[in-house]
């Protein structure tokens, strides 16, 4: 079963709330104005990536990426 690593890039992030707005179960902005997972953290691994792909897709600079883990 493949899993996927969701990270963002806070120098990249622009804040915009994109992320968030469309996709409020796994992405907020933190106090710092940048996107970040829930919890505070940059990087999540996930089994079913849901609405981080539209999320991925959806923003401006680019700040997301999602990668296949494959061990
Ligand atoms: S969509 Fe991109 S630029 Fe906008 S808050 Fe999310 S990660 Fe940052």
């Amino acid at each position: 079963m493949p899993k996927y690593r969701i990270k963002v890039d806070k120098e990249t992030c622009i804040g915009c709330g994109t992320c968030a707005a469309l996709c409020p179960d796994y992405w907020e902005i933190g106090d710092d104005g940048k996107a970040q997972l829930k919890g505070g953290v940059t990087e999540l691994v996930v089994e079913e990536l849901g609405c981080n792909e539209e999320a991925k897709d959806s923003c401006p600079v680019n700040a997301i990426t999602i990668e296949e883990v494959t061990e």
